[in-house]
């Protein structure tokens, strides 16, 4: 049997990770079995469509790899791939008259007065109102005379008022409820499009989906779709649910989070392969601790077996440490190109911005990091002289001073601003004295940085400052230790 899964977002809005996970994990499973993966777009709920979402969804997924076999763009025989285009071919009407001929779905005429009275119950903190079967006593008669008359309706799922209905999840096992729990969903609404919970499974069984993965806030609903599959007499698909993406609160991530979406974080200057890979370990894990993959590994790699059942914390320090070493991996030019535009914020001096660059390229998580790194090139900031003194390379600013200043006419005395030219001077001077390098490299570096961390040592960021404007920096230090 050949896998096939599919991605079906509702064009809602910008891609949050979860559902980027989804599609991840969708896609995962199909290419780890050679299989089809599939983009269907599901916009049957009107209200909740914003102009632009669907653009969103192709862009993502392209910029994260993740290409479809079959979708809207795609045709593989099994379109539509829009549900709404779906509709127009009556498929879900004609599916739902099926169950009301087999007496497995019923029209609803009740007006939104008798729904609000109905009897409702609080459940895991949701309002719940649970369907009577008013209309499930109607005669044939009455039904037709009611949908001649042009009354607005529903279909609803019929469902049993006794026994169990069990759903089989992948990693939650076997989940079994009472049928008389089971509220008569909504199969199509008056608007005549069908909810999401009837196309899932129309579209899912039509479009031979062998394995579905999605979040876990379906999960309850599921029960509904076993019936209604039973309904049918089709072989339901296998399911997968996910745990729930939580902050390091443990709640919901939600948008105010600020890194909910994949946009939100490209915007931060994550890359796409790190996001990707970070999300894939969002409640999976190899069988090893190996934590860096390419999408290739990944497919490789990938058992939707090992996925965890518990909540996954999305953490922004991981994420930050992971992109990183993917900035680390890059080739330096590409590296460059994207990291161009924040030295060239910071810096507006004529400096050597590749050298810079090369600098931090091993330093920072994301690209915003670059320019608090590197503004001291551009210009000495203010510091405290209590910088000058380090406990570890023995140094404080009676020591530093005197660096400084046994340093200073030598390096005025020097053409060559090559670091290996001011290295070998510096050294000199180290092995003159008979003490340690950070006794002299240490104050060196605060005086031309006026920084506790730096990207580089102190001779790197002389040769990059040019020798006025180191000079300038040693004087400026010696004049603020003699203060
Ligand atoms: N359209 C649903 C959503 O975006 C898809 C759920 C599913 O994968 O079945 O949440």
């Amino acid at each position: 049997m050949k896998i096939r899964t599919r991605y079906a977002p509702s064009p809602t809005g910008k891609m949050h990770v979860g559902n980027l996970r989804s599609a991840l994990y969708e896609f995962l499973i199909a290419k780890h079995a050679g299989g089809v993966f599939m983009l269907r777009i599901e916009d049957t709920d009107q209200e909740r469509f914003v102009e632009g979402a669907t653009e969103i969804i192709y862009s993502t997924l392209k910029q994260v790899g993740l290409e479809h076999d079959e979708g809207p763009d795609k045709d593989g025989g099994f379109g539509p791939y829009v549900q709404s285009e779906r509709m127009k071919t009556g498929i879900y009407t004609k599916y739902a008259k099926e169950l009301i001929d087999r007496g497995e779905a019923y029209y609803c005429f009740c007006d939104k007065a008798r729904l609000d009275s109905l009897r409702t119950e609080v459940v895991e903190g949701k309002e719940i109102t649970v369907y009577d079967k008013h209309c499930l006593s109607l005669s044939k008669e009455e039904v037709e005379a009611n949908l001649a008359a042009g009354m607005p309706y529903v279909i609803r799922q019929n469902n049993p008022s006794q026994g169990t209905t069990t759903f089989h999840d992948e990693l939650y096992g076997d989940i079994t409820v009472e049928n008389a729990e089971l509220d008569d969903m909504i199969l199509i609404k008056s608007d005549g499009y069908p909810t999401y919970n009837f196309a899932n499974v129309v579209d899912d069984h039509t479009m031979g989906i062998t394995h579905v993965v999605r979040g876990n806030e379906y999960l309850s609903s599921s029960p509904k779709y076993t019936r209604l599959y039973e309904a049918f007499g089709w072989e339901s698909p296998k399911y997968v649910h996910l745990p729930l993406v939580t902050d390091e609160n443990h709640k919901k991530l939600a948008k105010r989070s600020g890194h909910s979406s994949f946009e939100d974080l490209i915007g931060q200057g994550f890359l796409p392969e790190a996001v990707v890979n970070y999300i894939a370990l969002l409640g999976w894990s190899p069988e090893d601790n190996r934590e860096i993959f390419s999408l290739e590994e990944l497919i490789r790699e990938f058992d939707y077996h090992r996925i965890s059942k518990s909540p996954a914390v999305f953490d922004m320090v991981k994420l930050r440490w992971m992109n990183g070493e993917y900035i680390k991996a890059m080739e330096f030019d590409a590296f460059y190109r994207m990291a161009e535009p924040y030295l060239k914020k910071a810096l507006t001096k004529e400096l050597d911005l590749k050298k810079i660059a090369a600098m931090v390229k091993t330093r920072i998580e994301v690209f915003p990091d670059i320019e608090g790194m590197v503004d001291f090139f551009q210009e000495l900031p203010d510091y405290d002289i209590a910088m000058y003194t380090h406990k570890k390379m023995k140094t404080n600013a009676q020591s530093s001073l005197q660096v400084l200043t046994d340093l200073l006419p030598r390096l005025e005395a020097q053409e060559d601003y090559s670091n290996d030219g001011l290295y070998r001077t510096l050294s000199e001077y180290v092995e003159e004295k008979g003490v340690k390098n950070g006794y002299v490299m240490w104050p060196v570096r605060t005086a031309v940085s006026g920084r506790q961390t730096t990207p580089a040592g102190a001779t790197e960021i002389m040769e990059v400052l040019g020798r006025e404007e180191s000079l300038k920096r040693i004087r400026r230090g010696i004049q603020l230790l003699q203060a």
